[in-house]
């Protein structure tokens, strides 16, 4: 028997639920991974242009961090007896070249909420019935099969969804032991060529904390282990996480969770082990609490469809709009009229993160302030954003903007009054906004 396991947003072997269950099925396996061409596409170019942001290219942190998930997962599958196939091109078009090639018996791979993955997967199905499908459902905390979400009407709001959740259990997460069945194909890849052309360059002018946010299972495990066990700082997780800068206010888990590095279920679970050990307290809730929300987002998208990308969002309301692209253009460069969110703005550029907080501040200011379509910073986000995952940034965009399952509508918040609170000293905005010498606000705004 011959099997194709095609890795997405789980670029890990521990805890794969995928990869478990085709392991044992097959004599032979072949791991591939497929990346797109408009990834790559330089996405920091076309600085003068309002719709460059749609292009779907990435910006170099975010590409280099797919790029060290995939140099470790190559590592890891070499490690017992496999490797890494990457390919380029269309991903629905490579994976049926494939099959048909090959003609694989069994092919495995995970559900992804967002409307063009769930397209690709369907598409599959439907071009090879007869295949065995493995499909799994680890990118979420539930399965889909879940009777809870059988209980739900969409839209559904945070409160209600959270319920269901309550009182929650994971089980211990299967580990993966033993060499997996060798590929049926050696294909050569590139990927020291892409590490070469964009790990080495984005890593030369990043400052150290980025540098911890390293891709791949490796360093996601090592971040969980630091985090929770080593020095505890869940602990104290409700206190610190409004944080803007440095490593240790929140979990940092973001960029792994979203390629799937380290499934959510062993960072639930990782908590509940927590709890087990320490006791719990209101700041090892409110993490699980976060993990909640990042729940509700994926099963959001998964229903919503392409109406997560809609202007109208899934409330089908008409939001207030003003088209200047400079407006957008001053956002995206970090030279508003406003010094905070141009700090952010810059930190975003500079490093592919931004806090919670920041995300907040920043978005509330193009939607309100700016009166710029809301769905430009959602598409801004997904270029830079290291941890972009689709469901988690157009779902909170569509909140903030109140076209999405808010019930209090759209979320303004004062400038002045945030910064006063978060950043009372003016550190961190003169921290980044000193990083850029060449530093000025617009004078269009
Ligand atoms: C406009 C906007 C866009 C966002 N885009 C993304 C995105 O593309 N990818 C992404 O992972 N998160 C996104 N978030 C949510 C949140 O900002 C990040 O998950 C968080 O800042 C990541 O840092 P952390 O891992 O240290 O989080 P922690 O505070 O340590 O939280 C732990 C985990 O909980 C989840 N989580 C926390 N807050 C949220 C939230 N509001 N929504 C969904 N999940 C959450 C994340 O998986 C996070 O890693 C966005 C928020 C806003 C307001």
């Amino acid at each position: 028997m011959k099997g194709l396991m095609i890795f997405r947003n789980n670029l890990r072997l521990q805890h794969n639920a995928a990869l478990q269950s085709i392991k044992s099925k097959v004599d032979y396996l072949d791991c591939v991974f497929v990346i797109e061409p408009t990834w790559l596409a330089n996405a920091n170019v076309g600085r003068s242009s309002f719709r460059d942001c749609y292009s779907g290219g990435m910006g170099e942190h975010r590409r280099r961090f797919l790029i060290e998930c995939l140099l470790d997962l190559d590592q890891q599958l070499r490690q017992r007896g496999s490797l890494l196939g990457v390919h380029f091109g269309e991903f629905s078009e490579v994976i049926e070249r494939l099959i048909l090639t090959h003609d694989y018996d069994v092919i495995a791979l995970v559900d992804l909420p967002g409307a063009n993955e769930q397209q690709q997967t369907q598409r599959l199905l439907r071009r090879f019935p007869l295949k065995q499908w493995l499909i799994a459902d680890d990118f979420y905390l539930m399965d889909r099969a879940d009777q809870r979400l059988g209980s739900l009407e969409y839209p559904q709001s945070f409160s209600k969804f959270r319920r269901l959740l309550d009182g929650m259990k994971i089980e211990p997460p299967k580990e993966l032991l033993g060499r997996l069945p060798p590929p049926s194909i050696w294909a050569e890849i590139c990927l020291k060529k892409l590490a070469r052309e964009n790990v080495e360059e984005a890593h030369s002018h990043s400052g150290a904390s980025l540098q911890r946010l390293q891709g791949g299972e490796n360093a996601a495990l090592e971040q969980l282990n630091y985090y929770l066990h080593e020095r505890g700082l869940i602990r104290t997780y409700k206190k610190t996480r409004n944080g803007l800068d440095g490593w240790e206010f929140s979990s940092k888990m973001s960029g792994w969770l979203a390629q799937g590095c380290l499934s959510v279920r062993t960072l639930f679970y990782e908590i509940q082990r927590h709890e087990d050990r320490y006791g719990d307290n209101e700041s090892t809730y409110w993490l699980r609490f976060e993990l909640w929300w990042r729940e509700y987002f994926q099963w959001l998208a998964r229903n919503a469809g392409p109406r997560l990308f809609s202007l109208r969002g899934i409330k089908r309301v008409n939001p207030l709009l003003t088209f200047y692209p400079e407006a957008f253009m001053a956002w995206r460069e970090g030279h508003t009229q406003c010094d905070f969110v141009n700090a952010f703005m810059k930190q975003l550029r500079a490093t592919g993160w931004m806090s919670n907080r920041g995300r907040q501040i920043v978005a509330s200011y193009l939607i309100n302030e700016l009166g710029v379509d809301w769905r430009y910073g959602a598409a801004y986000f997904e270029q830079q954003l290291i941890d972009y995952d689709c469901a988690s940034n157009w779902g909170n965009w569509q909140y903030l903007a109140g076209v999405g399952t808010d019930p209090r509508g759209r979320r303004r918040f004062s400038m002045e009054k945030q910064k006063d609170v978060y950043d009372p000293n003016g550190e961190f905005t003169k921290a980044w906004l000193e990083e850029d010498s060449s530093y000025e606000r617009s004078s269009f705004l």
